[in-house]
């Protein structure tokens, strides 16, 4: 199928993004990367009448450093992402996510932005930033606010961005040296949206666990916060008897919708099955 017919804007600054939003209101839509946004017009799924192509807006890409928190601009791709030491030094949970994000054609050009936007329950950066206390910056005319990742994705694809409003970058926390983390999923073929996946990141001194907070993808209309296994794990050895503990919290607290492939009880095995990796993984 072929997209519907659209008009095309390439605007060179935020306050052109903004007109064009205020004239448009919901007839328009942005576009990043494109990877996801002209697929799902090649279906049909939506009919902008006009893509705001925000690609030539500078400034809005970058990974930038400043104090404790590590800022990722809208317009970063996966592969820049992929490439930056300061995301393998300084978020390595970000670091183990993105070479789970598509493949190497579509890393190249879609968007962290348009990954938070998107808002697909089994991508990988959403549950990151929900397990990292991460915030995102949105902005309209003349006003900026932040978003805790947690209240940001509201339900399935859908997020706390107005009317009007842009993503502009997401803002991560630096995490003290006693901390870490680790992205384990479980999908048909590499490269391909997971089935489940867990992005887990926990305090781990002198063998016990604490402040865990495990963001599960794939496991409902958002990113979920396992807080009940977490509060299972808190201030424990993850041993046999902890981590079934943990495990046998999820059942309640897993939405692990069935699809075409697998059923709910296969999910919540998959579920179970990746927190206990991912247990072994933080206390090895
Ligand atoms: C075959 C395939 C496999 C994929 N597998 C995975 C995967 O395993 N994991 C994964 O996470 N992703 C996967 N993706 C999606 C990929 O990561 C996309 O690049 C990403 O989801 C969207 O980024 P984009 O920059 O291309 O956004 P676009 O497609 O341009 O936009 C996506 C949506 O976000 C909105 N938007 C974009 N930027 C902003 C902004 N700054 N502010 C407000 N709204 C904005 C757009 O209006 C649109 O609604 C896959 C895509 C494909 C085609």
């Amino acid at each position: 199928m072929k997209a519907p017919e659209f008009a095309y804007a390439k605007p060179g600054s935020l306050d052109e993004v903004f007109d064009l939003l205020d004239r448009h209101g919901d007839r328009a839509r942005i576009l990043a990367g494109g990877q996801s946004l002209l697929a799902s017009l090649n279906l049909r799924l939506s009919e902008p009448e006009l893509l705001i192509d925000i690609t030539g807006i500078p400034g809005l890409a970058g990974i930038a450093v400043s104090g404790q928190t590590l800022r990722i601009g809208a317009l970063t791709t996966h592969r820049q992402i992929e490439t930056s030491a300061e995301i393998a030094r300084r978020l390595p949970l970000l670091a183990q996510a993105v070479g789970n994000v598509a493949h190497a054609a579509i890393r190249n050009l879609g968007t962290f932005g348009g990954s938070i936007a998107l808002a697909d329950p089994a991508a990988e950066y959403p549950a990151c930033a929900v397990a990292l206390g991460a915030t995102f910056v949105l902005a309209r005319r003349g006003a900026e606010r932040s978003v805790k990742a947690r209240e940001f994705f509201r339900g399935l694809y859908e997020t706390a961005l107005q009317p009007g409003e842009l993503l502009t970058a997401g803002e991560f926390p630096l995490a003290a040296a006693d901390y870490r983390s680790v992205l384990l999923e479980l999908a048909r073929r590499h490269g391909d949206y997971a089935i489940v996946g867990l992005a887990a990141h926990a305090r781990v001194a002198g063998g016990r666990i604490s402040d865990a907070r495990l963001a599960f993808l794939g496991a409902g209309s958002t990113p979920v916060l396992a807080v009940r296994a977490a509060a299972a794990l808190e201030n424990r050895h993850p041993d046999a008897q902890t981590i079934a503990a943990a495990q046998a919290t999820l059942a309640d607290e897993l939405e692990l919708p069935a699809d075409l492939y697998s059923s709910r009880a296969t999910k919540l095995q998959l579920a179970r099955v990746l927190l206990g990796r991912a247990l072994a993984a933080l206390a090895a």
